[in-house]
């Protein structure tokens, strides 16, 4: 009888870890991933054990808390400030902004509250007859989840400061900065599940490199490298669904449609990358009086990013790892973060002190 499918399987893993020592090319390679919970996984599980030196699997713009551009925190301290409840999750408390942090505008008076959702904001909006601003930040797995709340008639009092971005952009231009040295990249399987596998393709296919959607199991991440390699090993790129069980080739179109509905692209400003044509969402002008932009006129602010010291940029474009910041772990930790990439959950700093990404002083 055939052994059932088992996603923590030793003995599979050690076949993958040969199967990737086999296909590893002989020059060094680095393979990016951009997602928090791949970072997670790979350093939980202690998975850059199984790789040979010179495949090198670091973490890119994957943390969405660490992307959001000062300007956008700047945009919500002041609708703080203005008086409205701003709700967001809770990393996003604790982003520097130009002059102060959501949770030091909320020390200094604002009423700025953590919800797990925009239907939390929703709820708070119902019970109240202040000005209520859902701080909606995330790559298209949490864009839906803010576009059926819109969709579903929100009291007159709820407004949604929009901060989502697109991935398949992000990773398009990155190829193109100088020093990234991409070789392959390991795609979010959560996003997928929404995508599909179209806009991998539009915008990764001039650039001829591997691009393999990959699950979050320490096997799906070392069976998704293998497959990288693999590509490299033929010369060829192209979109590979590495996570079938999940994500489905067309992706979600019922998910897909919402943002359609309620979103438009826009060019929108990554922290650590800069402004990226196209990779972001805007409110369509049907959900115009829904806009906390236009409600409480904070369009167009632009906050100074550079924190002295940090090298967050670097590390969300993969031309760095956290240990390579001499800040890691002494001046910068969970407790006293100094950049985002230490704040949020899914930053890679932040993973890589948690969960040892290199041994610590
Ligand atoms: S360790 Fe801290 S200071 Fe260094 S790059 Fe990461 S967040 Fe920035």
């Amino acid at each position: 009888m055939a052994r059932p499918f088992q996603l923590s399987d030793p003995k599979r893993a050690r076949q993958l870890a040969d199967a990737i020592a086999i296909l590893a090319p002989p020059t060094p390679i680095k393979i990016v991933h951009v997602c928090g919970t791949h970072e997670m996984a790979i350093t939980q599980h202690g998975l850059r054990r199984f790789l040979p030196e010179k495949v090198q699997v670091l973490e890119g713009p994957g943390c969405p808390v660490c992307v959001t551009p000062t300007a956008d925190i700047d945009a919500a301290v002041r609708i703080a400030e203005a008086g409205a409840i701003v709700c967001t999750f809770g990393d996003m408390t604790r982003v520097p902004g130009t002059r102060l942090t959501l949770e030091q505008a909320r020390s200094k008076g604002g009423d700025v509250r953590v919800v797990l959702s925009a239907t939390d904001a929703v709820k708070i909006a119902q019970e109240t007859d202040r000005e209520v601003v859902f701080f909606a930040v995330g790559f298209e797995t949490t864009t839906p989840m803010t576009a059926a709340v819109l969709l579903d008639d929100p009291p007159a009092n709820f407004s949604v400061l929009t901060s989502h971005k697109k991935i398949p952009e992000a990773m398009g231009v990155l190829l193109d900065l100088p020093g990234t040295n991409i070789g392959g990249y390991l795609a979010p399987g959560h996003v997928s599940t929404i995508l599909g596998l179209a806009p991998y393709e539009a915008h990764l296919a001039k650039f001829n490199i591997p691009v393999v959607i990959g699950g979050f199991e320490p096997l799906d991440i070392l069976y998704a490298v293998a497959l990288i390699l693999r590509q490299v090993r033929d010369q060829v790129g192209f979109v590979e669904n590495a996570f079938p069980r999940a994500v489905a080739d067309e992706g979600n179109p019922a998910a897909q449609a919402l943002i359609e509905t309620v979103f438009e692209s826009a060019g929108v400003h990554w922290r650590g990358i800069g402004s990226i044509p196209d990779s972001g969402y805007r409110l369509r002008d049907d959900f115009a009086e829904l806009d906390a932009r236009r409600r409480f006129d904070v369009q167009g602010e632009r906050g100074d990013e550079v924190i002295p010291g940090c090298r967050c940029a670097d590390v969300l474009t993969a031309r760095a790892t956290p240990a390579d910041c001499p800040l890691f772990g002494t001046r910068c930790t969970p407790l006293s973060p100094i950049g985002p990439c230490m704040v949020g959950t899914e930053g890679a700093c932040s993973i890589w002190f948690r969960y040892g990404g290199r041994e610590l002083p």
